[in-house]
């Protein structure tokens, strides 16, 4: 049934093109690891509750053994619920205990934005292996000092970047490669929600560091770098604010136009005020749309040449068993702390462009 379905799939993939896309590693994450990897969560709000945990509970090679939380409530709820022992429970205060813990392997941070460095270099600083959600700081600055510290630290640091993961986003990584559709032109790309809760932390800047460019924004401008398979070298913007009294604190919409060294350009768009979620390449001969392109899944792709059929997979599970591979047969991470620090570059510039009305240079060594 498993093989009928992956011949199936290798032959209609981008329809009409044979190629032998769907691998093994789309159907089933293909990590081989001699013991699970051991992982706390660090930030028990949705993202946690709703995807990372199931997503470690569906993995193959991962499990959750700890969590750090500041409300005592949910730290009993979670005791109970995934069987965590008393001495991988801890809060804010006490968390950097941790470094004597032998049962933790990882800390996954799913904190608000600003708290990822402080985080993620106490976890270093622990000696153990880290992972953060994106985006992974709030500048530039905090993204390398992490990186740094991490490196000293000797250990590992990814970001929860979930679609490097799965199968649509390779496909898409796979024909910036072998170019079945000829080079890439024209990349055009939105992501918005309408955030309407003015408490939340993502409104306020000193927590998320900016609005929708730094919450969604950030898929645009990663997916125009794997759809391109090349780094962006500069940036025109331009920032709306359609209600003002409502997104005071934070950029509501912004608009980038991003070029790329061949002459490709990316369009792409972020904001609070609407709804959206769009990928579409434009290559040489042919095109290829993604919409929903960013969300949990499914995702849905179509080309010129007909639907782009791929596996569905859940995307926190095969990011976690992708962590596992990683860490524990210390290979390179697939997302790690160099890929975020990228967007974080990005992030900047696009901010400075909109601010002064500029071209601003881009340079990604
Ligand atoms: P959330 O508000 O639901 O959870 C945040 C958690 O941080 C809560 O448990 C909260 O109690 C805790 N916290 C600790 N100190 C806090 C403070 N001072 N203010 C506010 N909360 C505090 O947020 P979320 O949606 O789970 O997002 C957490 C992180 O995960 C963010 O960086 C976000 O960008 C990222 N995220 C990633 C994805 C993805 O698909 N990769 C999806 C959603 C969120």
């Amino acid at each position: 049934m498993k093989n009928t379905r992956r011949n199936f799939l290798k032959k209609i993939s981008v329809a009409g093109i044979l190629t032998p896309l769907i691998t093994e590693k789309a159907l089933a994450y293909p990590v081989i690891t001699e013991r699970k990897l051991r992982v706390a969560l660090c930030g028990l709000g949705s993202y946690a509750t709703n995807q990372l945990a199931p997503g470690i509970e569906k993995s193959k090679n991962c499990e959750l053994v700890g969590i750090v939380t500041g409300t005592p409530e949910k730290a009993a709820k979670w005791k109970e619920k995934y069987k965590l022992q008393d001495k991988n429970i801890y809060n804010y205060e006490n968390f950097d205990q941790i470094a004597t813990n032998p049962d933790i392997d990882v800390v996954y941070i799913v904190l608000p934005n600003s708290m990822h460095a402080d985080f993620v270099i106490r976890t270093a600083k622990a000696g153990k292996h880290v992972i953060t959600e994106k985006p992974m700081s709030i500048s530039v600055k905090e993204a390398k000092e992490m990186i740094e510290f991490c490196q000293k630290a000797g250990v590992k640091l990814g970001v929860g970047y979930r679609l490097h993961y799965e199968p649509f986003t390779q496909e898409i990584m796979r024909l910036v490669k072998d170019k079945d559709f000829g080079k890439v032109k024209f990349v055009e790309t939105k992501f918005a929600w309408r955030n309407r809760n003015p408490n939340a932390w993502r409104m306020q800047n000193k927590y998320s560091g900016g609005g929708a460019l730094m919450d969604v924004g950030i898929y645009c401008i990663n997916a125009s770098r794997y759809a391109t398979g090349e780094e962006p070298i500069s940036v025109t913007a331009q920032a709306v604010k359609t209600e003002p009294e409502m997104y005071r604190d934070i950029e509501e919409t912004i608009l980038w136009q991003l070029k790329f060294p061949s002459g490709a350009v990316a369009s792409g768009m972020s904001s609070y005020a609407t709804n959206a979620q769009k990928l579409s390449i434009h290559y040489e001969n042919g095109g290829l749309d993604l919409a929903p392109a960013y969300d949990y899944g499914p995702l849905k792709g179509s080309t010129n040449k007909g639907p782009l059929e791929m596996p569905v997979v859940h995307h926190q599970a095969y990011q976690m068993d992708g962590f596992a591979d990683a860490i524990l047969n210390n290979k390179p991470i697939l997302t790690p702390g160099e890929e975020g620090l990228k967007d974080m570059i990005i992030i900047e510039a696009i901010k400075k462009a909109a601010k002064t009305g500029k071209e601003v240079k881009i340079n990604i060594l």
